[in-house]
């Protein structure tokens, strides 16, 4: 009775205000859906990708394979997933959950991950969200990162830490710099919270953020959780930009 009831309401409401799509606001079927013309434009990485960082690769494969990048230097990481390519509706996708305030977007983003990191979680894992610095957070008032953390533990029913890294100093906007600068840049600007400095020991993290681009949040962060003992560590992200090769 209770279902129907609800039903019913789910019904009604959706009558009076139709579920628009997420990216354009067309009127969909499902709430916190993507029409059928942005699903096309968002660049979800279903065919090959690279094992460690997400990057779509071209052909076909039925083995694991590694993009040139990871090949020549592979990251301190075990496995990476990315659920879309950083471009069109992903980035406009990511760009309104991060300075939009649009944090409703977290809730389909979350059920992405789940789908593309679906082999990364393990019975033990522990979801750990890239944080933001103190004060960018004040700007923001919210964690991207861990909204989706928090949205990917809700599907996958695996721990989630939002508190368990924490930024050591402010660290400078890194767009507009190279791999090298970025790198050193982060280096040493995350560590595991003292509070939290047991926690990883012998468990899987799992890395989550909104963006990858060179990946040097996520090796610092991947450091800080191996130096504090983790058995391995994977990185989920929505969404890569597409390496250099
Ligand atoms: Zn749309
Ligand atoms: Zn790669």
């Amino acid at each position: 009775m209770h279902d129907l009831l609800k039903r019913i309401g789910h019904r009604l409401v959706t009558a009076v205000y139709p579920p628009g799509c997420i990216a354009c606001g067309a009127a969909v079927q499902d709430p916190f859906g993507l029409c059928a013309t942005c699903w096309a434009q968002a660049g979800f990485i279903t065919g090959v990708a690279c094992d460690s960082c997400g990057t779509p690769l071209p052909g076909h494969s039925d083995g694991v394979e590694h993009c040139d990048t990871c090949l020549r230097d592979p990251p301190v990481w075990s496995r990476g997933r990315a659920v879309l390519t950083y471009e069109e509706t992903g980035k406009r996708l990511i760009l309104a959950l991060k300075h939009g305030d649009r944090t409703e977007l977290a809730r389909p983003m979350g059920k992405w991950l789940a789908t593309a990191g679906r082999d990364l979680i393990r019975p033990d894992t522990l979801i750990a969200p890239i944080p933001l610095h103190r004060l960018r957070l004040l700007r923001r008032r919210y964690n991207q990162a861990a909204l989706l953390g928090h949205a990917l533990a809700l599907h996958t029913g695996a721990e989630h830490l939002p508190m368990l890294l924490r930024r050591t100093k402010a660290t400078p906007c890194q767009n507009g710099r190279d791999r090298a600068a970025r790198y050193a840049n982060l280096n040493g600007a995350l560590e595991v919270r003292a509070t939290h400095c047991l926690v990883p020991q012998g468990r899987s993290v799992l890395l989550v953020d909104d963006v990858m681009t060179s990946g040097a949040t996520l090796t610092a962060a991947s450091r800080a959780v191996l130096q504090a003992g983790a058995a391995r560590v994977d990185v989920l992200v929505v969404a890569r930009v597409a390496n250099d090769g």
